[in-house]
C-alpha cells in the first residue's frame, strides 16, 4: 500500500501528520511518500524522512496514494490530486456538511479523528486531548509573556511581590493542562467547570474550584455532560456562573477560557461587563475563539486591548508548538491505522467497529455524517 504525507496548506498550519519516528514504523510494510517541505515548519527535514524509510515526492505523489495521512481537510486543489476510493485519515472537520460532501463527491474513505469516541481502547488515538493539552500549556506561556508582572511571589531586597492570580475558565484537557503549568509558574489559580468530576482534578492540582450550585434536577442531570463532553446549561446556571465569575475575574490577573461544546458555538463565559470590571494589564486567553469565543471581545488571530485587558485570540496553539504538537498528532494517526490496515498491510475496515462508525465521515459517495 502507497501512504502519502502531503506538506499542510491552510494558512497558519504548522504541523505534520508523520514524523520519522511512526514513518519507521509504516515504511517497513509499506511505500510511504512524503510531499519535500512537508515537516520543515516542524523542525524535520527530509533527510530524517528519508533515513526513517520515505521516499520524497512532489505534492501529486503524496496526494495520490492509497492513504493519505493529513492535518487538516483538503482544499479543493488538493481534493483534485486524490484517488477515488482512496483513504483520508486527518482533523477533517466532520460537522461541516459541505466539507464532508465535497470528500464524498471525491469518494474518498474519510476518518475524521476529532470524532474518536472518549472510549479507553481510543485514548492512544485522541487527537483533541493531545492537541488540547499542548494548548493549555501554550495558553499560560503566552499570557506570561504578554503580562507585565511575575507569575510567582518574589521576596527581594526591594520588597515582595504577589504572586498572578489566573482563573481558568473550562478545565477539560486544556484546563487541567494550563493549571499545571501555571502551577509550575507558582501562580495562584482558581478555575470554574459545569462537570461536577472536575472539581476533585482541579483540588488535586492545587488550585480552588468555583463552586456554582445546582438548583435543580435538570441542571444536574445536563452537568453530567455526555461521553466525557459537556452540554450548554440552562440559562439560569450560566446567570448565576456569570456573577461568581463576575467576582472572580475582578481580582484575577490573566483569565483563561478554553469551554467548548462540541458541534455548537463556545459558551460566552467573559462578558464585556466583565472585561470593564477586571484591572488594566491584565490578559485574556481566549482557547474558544475559533468556535465564537468564550469572550464577545475576543478576535480571532489577534490580541487586542478592550478597556485596558489584553485579550489573546490565537486560535489553533498547538500549532505554535509544531514539533511536538506534529509528534503526539503522528502518534495518534499510526494508532489510528493500526485499527483499519491489517497484518499483512491490506485495508480492512470493520464498519461495525465502534470506532470507526464514529470516524468514519463519508465511504466513497456515501455521506454518513452531515452535522451535529
Ligand atoms: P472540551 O474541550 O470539549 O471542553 C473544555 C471544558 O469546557 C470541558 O471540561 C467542559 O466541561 C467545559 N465547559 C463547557 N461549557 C462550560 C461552561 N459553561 N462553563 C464552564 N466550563 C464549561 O473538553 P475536553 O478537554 O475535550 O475534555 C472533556 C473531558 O473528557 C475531560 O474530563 C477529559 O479528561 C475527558 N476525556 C476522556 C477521554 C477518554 O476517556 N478516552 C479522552 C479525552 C478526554
Amino acid at each position: 500500500m502507497k501512504i502519502g504525507i502531503p506538506a499542510e496548506t491552510r494558512p497558519g498550519e504548522t504541523r505534520v501528520a508523520a514524523t520519522p519516528e511512526t514513518i519507521k514504523k509504516l515504511a517497513a510494510a509499506h511505500q510511504v511518500v512524503v510531499q519535500s517541505g512537508a515537516g520543515m515548519a516542524a523542525s524535520i527535514d527530509d533527510a530524517a524522512f528519508v533515513q526513517a524509510g520515505a521516499v520524497i515526492g512532489s505534492a501529486a505523489d503524496a496526494l495520490g496514494a492509497d492513504i493519505v495521512l493529513k492535518v487538516r481537510a483538503p482544499d479543493a486543489a488538493e481534493r483534485a490530486l486524490m484517488k477515488r476510493d482512496a483513504v483520508l485519515i486527518g482533523m477533517l472537520d466532520p460537522f461541516d456538511g459541505a466539507n464532508v460532501a465535497a470528500m464524498a463527491d471525491v469518494g474518498l474513505w474519510a476518518f475524521a479523528l476529532e470524532a474518536v469516541p472518549r472510549i479507553t481502547r481510543a485514548q492512544s488515538m485522541d487527537v483533541l486531548s493531545s492537541q488540547a493539552n499542548i494548548a493549555g500549556y501554550k495558553a499560560v506561556v503566552m499570557a506570561a509573556n504578554v503580562y507585565g508582572r511575575f507569575m510567582p511571589m518574589l521576596m527581594t531586597a526591594a520588597g515582595t511581590v504577589k504572586a498572578a492570580r489566573v482563573l481558568i475558565m473550562g478545565v477539560g484537557v486544556a484546563g487541567l493542562q494550563a493549571i499545571a503549568t501555571a502551577k509550575r509558574l507558582g501562580a495562584v489559580i482558581e478555575a470554574s467547570d459545569v462537570r461536577p468530576p472536575v472539581k476533585e482534578q482541579v483540588e488535586s492540582l492545587g488550585a480552588k474550584f468555583i463552586d456554582v450550585p445546582f438548583l435543580t434536577d435538570e441542571e444536574r442531570e445536563i452537568a453530567k455532560g455526555v461521553g466525557g463532553y459537556a452540554r450548554p446549561m440552562p440559562a439560569d446556571w450560566m446567570r448565576r456562573q456569570a456573577e461568581l465569575v463576575h467576582e472572580r475575574a475582578k481580582l484575577a490577573d490573566i483569565v483563561i477560557t478554553t469551554a467548548l461544546i462540541p458541534g455548537r458555538r463556545a459558551p460566552v463565559l467573559i462578558g464585556e461587563d466583565t472585561v470593564k470590571a477586571m484591572k488594566p494589564g491584565s490578559v485574556i486567553v481566549d482557547l474558544a475563539v475559533a468556535q465564537g469565543g468564550n469572550c464577545p471581545l475576543s478576535e480571532i488571530g489577534k490580541t487586542v486591548v478592550r478597556h485596558g485587558v489584553h485579550i489573546i485570540g490565537q486560535p489553533d496553539l498547538a500549532t505554535l508548538v509544531a514539533a511536538d504538537a506534529s509528534a503526539l498528532y503522528a502518534r495518534n494517526v499510526l494508532d489510528f491505522l493500526k485499527l483499519i490496515v491489517a497484518k499483512d498491510g491490506s485495508l480492512a475496515i470493520d464498519r461495525e467497529d465502534e470506532i470507526i462508525r464514529a470516524t468514519l465521515v463519508c465511504a466513497g459517495a456515501e455521506v454518513l455524517r452531515k452535522s451535529a
